[in-house]
Formats: structure tokens, C-alpha cells, sequence
């Protein structure tokens, strides 16, 4: 991870605060951390854009904790002092374990909620008050227009992977959300990527708020070793068991387009002998958990997600992300290859690019700077396209010479 100058003692925390860092292993604040604690201690709203492994979490959940630990107040029954709203299951549930670690040595109390399991034990965890709530969207509005959940006493409030909570598809409820809080309220934005038109609609959401970047959004991790390899769409399936002979024990994310998609792309793995499971919305709760719990320990070690799995989680040497359909999206590149190189490791991704989703690799590269080095031998490169080399031949190339993933030589370092 990034060193920087500062210390952990010099941004304001408490006492009990430090000693959770310290027996969370950490030494020195990553930059959005030492950016991100005392803007958070501050009181005012705040928007912090940061790279994916960055230290986000921390960053946002350390001041928190300080702040309650500081109100001495307590929850009353059915609300929650402070809210952290993410996307995805799988993310809220990182959270809610980062924060009990973070909080192990206060008596501040977290719960989680989020669909896909009963609510029962949910409304039990409620009902006593809570003081910091970890919930995705639809859940928590479930709960509140149930009346298990008041949020009258929430003035805090933490948007994780903000850009995708004030998108299309989550506005309605964030708003509805947001609504209900208390007020004065502090209200705290994270984000690895914030397009512009989504800046504005958050700003709809803040007061007068401090912003902080710790290194250039939307730019990818410099250490991910980018790659693409452009093949006929019919061909995906081969090039991909073609890559994927090379990459045996390995951990690899692929990423598909769609949830029939990912199902196909599993399937054909495990005819070949992976370990591997799909992991997207229609899969029920338990088997998200069970796929991801695989994944994690590596006794499945190749998991086929749709981009419901691209944000925030964070796995452990993470070796290669394939990008087998490029996302509509060029943030949600950003995203999905930050499954790799997370907390100062290196990695690799490598997109399969049909010759109908040039553009969106266009879009991806005019986003992120970085153009992706291409594996083909004879890159069937349009007109107009750089890179395409002398006596380039047919784009005829299923197999990837170089040893499937495009590293440079220096990356070629593993782990035996
Ligand atoms: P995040 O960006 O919050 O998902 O964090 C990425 C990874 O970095 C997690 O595994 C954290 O445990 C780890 N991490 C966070 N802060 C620090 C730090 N100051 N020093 C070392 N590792 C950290």
C-alpha cells in the first residue's frame, strides 16, 4: 500500500481508535486516509474520491467511530445513530465486518441488513437501537415502512460507491432514504469514480462539502498490467478455456455481461476442470455467500460474475481479472479490474474484445489514459486504430502466445 507521510496519531483519533488500527496491522494512513479521517472528524459533509483498495473503508469508518464514541449517546430502540448504505450485498457485509473490527474495543454495536435472507433476525437486531447500521437500499426501506427501523435518529450518513448509489437504479430509494434521516445530518460520499452529471446529483444531497482526492479518479491501479485480446465473438469460448489452461490455481474474476452469461461461462470452465462458480442476481443468498466463501479460501478458485460482484470486495490475491464482454459502462471497468492489485499487490486483466465493442474500449481507454497491450500476434486492429503492427495478418487468433494475461516481463514474478 501507498506510504504516506502522516501518522495515524496525527489526524485526530482517539485513543481506542488507534488501538484498533494498530491491532488491524496497519501502520501508516494510505493517502485517502489521511486525507479522509480528520475532513470526517471535521463534522462537515464530505466527498472523497479514491482508487478501489485504497483504504476506503477506513477511511470513512474510523472517524465515524471516533465521532460516536465521542456523543457518549446511546440508539433508542428501532433507530440507528449512524447509516452506511452500499450497493451490493456482498459489500455491505465487508463493511459491517470491517467496522466490528475497527470497533472491537468500544461497545458500539453494528448490524447489517440486506435482502435475500429473512428478515426476522434483522428486526431483532433492530429493536434494541443500533449505532451503526450497514444496509443496502431496498432492505432498509423495507424495514422502515414496516416501522422496524425509524430513521429519524440517523444524522450520519455514508454513501459507499456513491456514483452507483446515485444512479439510475438506486436514486428513488436513496432519496426516499435520505428524506427520513435526521437532521443536522453529516453526509459522507465515497467513490472510486464520480462522472460529472453524478457529481451534481450529489451535490443535491450535501452541504457546502469538502472534497478530497487522493490520486486521480477513474484512473486504474498503475500497477494492474492491462491487456486485450480481440476476438470474434464466437470465439470467446475457446480463447477464454485457451487463457484459462494457463492460469490453473490461480485466482481469476471473470466478468460477464449477463447473469445467463455467467452460468454459460461457469459451466464451460468446469467442463475443463476449474474450480469455479457463478455469482450474480438471481443466485440466492446462500449460494452468493457459498460462491464468495469458495472463492475467498480458494477452493474454488475461479469465480464468473456480473458486475454485481465488481465493487468493493475485496479478496485476497486476486491474480487475473478476464473481462469476457466489456461493460457498457467504461466506470465499471475501473471497477471491475480494481478486484485485482488490491492493497499493494500487482496484477492482470485481460478484456476479450469482439469487434462490435471497440467503442466501448475506446470509451475505456479515453477514461483511464492507459491503452491495454494488445496479446494478439496480428491485432485485427480497424482503420483508424493505432497500434496495429507492420504485416499484421487475418484476425484470426484464438491463442495467446505470451502466456495468457499479458504481463510484462517484470510482472511475471508469482508466487510459486
Ligand atoms: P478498501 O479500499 O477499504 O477495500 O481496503 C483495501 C485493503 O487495504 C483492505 O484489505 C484493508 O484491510 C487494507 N488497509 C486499509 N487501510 C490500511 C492501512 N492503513 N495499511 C495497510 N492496509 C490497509
Amino acid at each position: 500500500m501507498t506510504q504516506h507521510t502522516t501518522a495515524f496519531t496525527n489526524l485526530g483519533l482517539s485513543a481506542p481508535v488507534l488501538a484498533a488500527v494498530a491491532g488491524a496491522g496497519y501502520d501508516t494512513p494510505t493517502p485517502i486516509q489521511g486525507k479522509a479521517i480528520p475532513a470526517v472528524l471535521s463534522g462537515r459533509d464530505v466527498v472523497g474520491l479514491a482508487q478501489t483498495g485504497s483504504g476506503k473503508t477506513a477511511a470513512f469508518v474510523l472517524p465515524l467511530i471516533d465521532q460516536l464514541l465521542a456523543e457518549k449517546k446511546q440508539a433508542p430502540g428501532k433507530t440507528a445513530r449512524a447509516l452506511i448504505l452500499a450497493p451490493t450485498r456482498e459489500l455491505a457485509a465487508q463493511i459491517a465486518e470491517s467496522v466490528n473490527t475497527y470497533a472491537a474495543g468500544s461497545n458500539l454495536t453494528c448490524t447489517v441488513i440486506f435482502g435475500g435472507v429473512k428478515p426476522g433476525p434483522q428486526i431483532r437486531a433492530m429493536a434494541r437501537g443500533v449505532d451503526i447500521l450497514v444496509a443496502t437500499p431496498g432492505r432498509l426501506l423495507d424495514h422502515a415502512s414496516t416501522g422496524a427501523l425509524r430513521l429519524d435518529h440517523t444524522r450520519r450518513v455514508i454513501l459507499d460507491e456513491a456514483d452507483q448509489m446515485l444512479d439510475l437504479g438506486f436514486m428513488p430509494a436513496i432519496r426516499k432514504i435520505l428524506k427520513q434521516l435526521g437532521s443536522p445530518r453529516q453526509t459522507v460520499m465515497f467513490s472510486a469514480t464520480m462522472p460529472a452529471p453524478i457529481r451534481k446529483l450529489a451535490d443535491e444531497f450535501l452541504k457546502n462539502p469538502i472534497t478530497i482526492a487522493a490520486t486521480p479518479p477513474s484512473r486504474p491501479v498503475e500497477r494492474i498490467a492491462q491487456a486485450v485480446l480481440y476476438v470474434n465473438a464466437a470465439d470467446k469460448p475457446d480463447t477464454l478455456v485457451d487463457l484459462m489452461s494457463k492460469e490453473v490455481g490461480r485466482k481469476v474474476i471473470v466478468f460477464t455481461r449477463t447473469k445467463r452469461g455467467a452460468d454459460r461461462v461457469a459451466k464451460r470452465l468446469a467442463q475443463y476442470g476449474h474450480g469455479v462458480n457463478a455469482i450474480h442476481g438471481n443466485k440466492s443468498q446462500g449460494q452468493r455467500e457459498r460462491a464468495l466463501a469458495a472463492f475467498k479460501e480458494g477452493k474454488a478458485p475461479v469465480l464468473v460474475a456480473t458486475d454485481i460482484a465488481a465493487r468493493g470486495i475485496d479478496v485476497e490475491g486476486i491474480d487475473l481479472v478476464v473481462n469476457y464482454e466489456l461493460p457498457n459502462v467504461p466506470e465499471s471497468y475501473v471497477h471491475r479490474i480494481g478486484r485485482t492489485a488490491r492493497a499493494g499487490a500487482d496484477g492482470r486483466a485481460v478484456a476479450l474484445c469482439a469487434p462490435d465493442e471497440r467503442k466501448l474500449l475506446k470509451d475505456i481507454v479515453k477514461l483511464t489514459g492507459i491503452e491495454p497491450k494488445s496479446l494478439n500476434d496480428a491485432p485485427p486492429m480497424p482503420k483508424g486504430d493505432a497500434a496495429k503492427p507492420a504485416g499484421a495478418g487475418k484476425p484470426k487468433r484464438r491463442r495467446n502466445r505470451r502466456g495468457g494475461g499479458g504481463q510484462s516481463g517484470q510482472r511475471q514474478r508469482r508466487a510459486a
